[in-house]
């Protein structure tokens, strides 16, 4: 219990086999935005791009 409390403070995070797993995606078209999920897509902040997502 008192290790997934530790788990809360990271929310952009995922925990899996023991490893801390980006849960976001980075910007396949400027490399530098990080997709924000919004719902049936993700979209960059930065450049504009977005995807669809199934
Ligand atoms: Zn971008």
């Amino acid at each position: 219990m008192g290790k997934h409390a530790q788990v809360q403070i990271w929310k952009k995070y995922e925990v899996k086999d023991g490893q801390l797993v980006r849960n976001f995606k980075l910007c396949p078209k400027c490399k530098k935005g990080i997709l924000a999920q919004a719902p049936g897509r993700v979209f960059c902040g930065k450049c504009g791009y977005s995807e669809i997502v199934k």
